[in-house]
């Protein structure tokens, strides 16, 4: 018990001066193994994929921690066949270190290893070790000799074999690996030889898992089920959820393609909800998961969606002079007023503000849909009709679909004119442009159905209309879907079929 507390004070000592997080943070950054759920950076990181990777030191069985080993306390990372020890005392490329985990097996063992007799099972050139007094033979020496920690010498020195393996224990005996199979055995300083001469090569000789026969195997990671609805399968500009069954979860991040979705807790299990974006190809999109345990471990599951074609026409549009001047004359202005509707669209507040299925927000003709592929002036398709067009005369009252935040209010943008943009939570957005006036200010908030404004022909318009549309992150999606359905679905869908990693 002492222990325990004696370690967590030097790491409390280490986060106060900031040492701690340098090797987190290092460019080298950061790479999560699936297979265990384990993440290896910086330092580590390097040092793994420098000196041997898979092969020589297996997949990270623990977390970069402070801790108590035979040879003191370090901040170490254990792994099958290693222990890779921090030294931030020493330069690179001594600040890492393996630790003597054959040693400390043989030790454990209670294994009085330095009386046994070598039984001299291999043959073929010999290299005498006068500090222990064995030798290493055969495959065993060509394999010593020509791996080692990269010191920067040329070629594998003895010293870089040295510092991979370190000096041998015991001579050669048939032992029974972890496997079962009867094999020539050889213990070393940081490894256990084992000789499988019916293997092809260079898998004659084999490394043992000593990091795992320290640590003890992990327990199997569980793999959170993925759920899609309302169906796997998804027009381009439509919505979808990505629910997570993981009752382990502390926590649950993913990604939708390239776009991360955000995640809440919902019961006993974490939803997210997504578009896909107006242009995706079609074909398959995957879906990512990972969810942060409570043991640190980060379990990880995919699920694949398939996304159809929506068929969306071209539009033609032709910009009146006015208009096309309006935009050659104000170019910098516009592409602030994009800039900062841009940085609204990603930004996620957990709180849900809506319930149930949007309203829509004027009344009027619908005179252009979502998603309409768009050429000005005769000019190629170079854009989308991010929204749905409403028109009515100027002054028609505008009202809101949904609770939410008033993040953007303003009159006088150049393309947008008087302009509204809700924030409902969860990051789902709607903006409201070409308002003839704003009747909220932002910080507002406002309840399903509160007038937020007049429709009017105000920013680049051909005449009066409503351009409203709907954001979930950064991608639009046809809002209308949230006024013939609810969000999230209340109705269990078909399931996204969940694939082994
Ligand atoms: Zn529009």
């Amino acid at each position: 018990m002492s222990n325990k507390k004696w370690v967590m004070l030097p790491m409390l000592a280490l986060l106060v001066l900031g040492l701690w997080p340098q090797s987190r943070s290092n460019a080298a950054g950061e790479q999560l193994f699936v297979e265990t759920g384990w993440r290896v950076g910086g330092h580590v990181l390097e040092f793994w994929q420098r000196s041997g990777g898979l092969a020589v030191f297996g997949l990270p069985l623990g977390p970069e921690q402070r801790e108590r080993t035979g040879d003191g306390t370090y901040a170490l990372q254990r792994f099958e066949r290693a222990r890779v020890e921090l030294h931030p005392e020493k330069r690179a490329p001594y600040n890492v270190e393996l630790g003597r985990v054959g040693a400390d097996l043989l030790a454990r063992q209670q294994r009085n290893w330095s009386s046994e007799i070598d039984e001299q099972l291999l043959t073929g050139q010999c290299r005498s070790f006068p500090e222990t007094g064995r030798q290493v033979c055969g495959p065993f020496l060509d394999y010593w000799l020509s791996h080692g920690l990269d010191l920067g010498d040329e070629g594998v020195s003895y010293r870089e074999s040295l510092a991979l393996f370190g000096l041998p224990l015991t001579g050669t005996r048939m032992e029974t690996n972890s496997s079962g199979d009867r094999v020539i055995t050889q213990w070393f300083e940081r490894a256990r030889f084992e000789y499988h001469p019916k293997n092809p090569q260079p898998y004659t000789v084999l490394l043992g898992r000593l990091g795992a026969e320290l640590s003890g195997e992990p327990p199997p990671l569980p793999q959170p089920a993925i759920a899609i609805l309302p169906q796997t399968s998804i027009l381009q500009g439509h919505t979808l959820t990505v629910e997570v069954k993981s009752s382990e979860a502390t926590g649950v991040s993913g990604m939708l393609g390239s776009t991360a979705l955000a995640f809440t807790r919902r019961d006993g299990s974490w939803l997210a909800i997504g578009a896909v974006h107006g242009l995706q190809q079609p074909g398959p999109l995957q879906v990512r998961v990972e969810a942060a345990l409570a043991d640190g471990r980060t379990a990880t599951g995919r699920a694949t969606i398939q996304v159809i074609d929506a068929g969306y026409p071209v539009e033609y549009i032709n910009l009146p002079p006015d208009v096309r001047d309006s935009i050659a004359n104000n170019r910098e202005a516009l592409e602030a007023e994009n800039a900062r509707v841009r940085a609204i669209w990603p930004v996620v507040t957990p709180q849900r503000l809506w319930n149930g299925r949007f309203i829509m927000p004027t009344e009027g003709v619908l005179v252009s849909s979502y998603g309409g592929r768009r050429s000005y002036n005769g000019g190629p398709v170079s854009s989308f009709h991010e929204g749905i067009d409403i028109a009515n005369a100027v002054g028609t009252p505008i009202i809101a679909p949904a609770a939410g935040n008033v993040v953007l209010a303003g009159t006088g943008f150049i393309a947008r004119g008087g302009a509204v943009i809700l924030d409902h939570g969860w990051g789902i957005h709607t903006g409201y442009w070409h308002m003839e006036e704003v009747l909220v200010s932002e910080g507002q908030f406002v309840e399903q159905g509160q007038v937020i404004g007049l429709m009017g022909a105000r920013g680049m318009v051909t005449g009066p209309h409503l351009h409203w549309e709907l954001r979930i992150g950064p991608h639009s999606a046809d809002p209308l879907e949230w006024i013939n359905r609810e969000w999230p679905p209340s109705q269990p869908g078909s399931r996204g079929k969940a694939m082994p990693r």
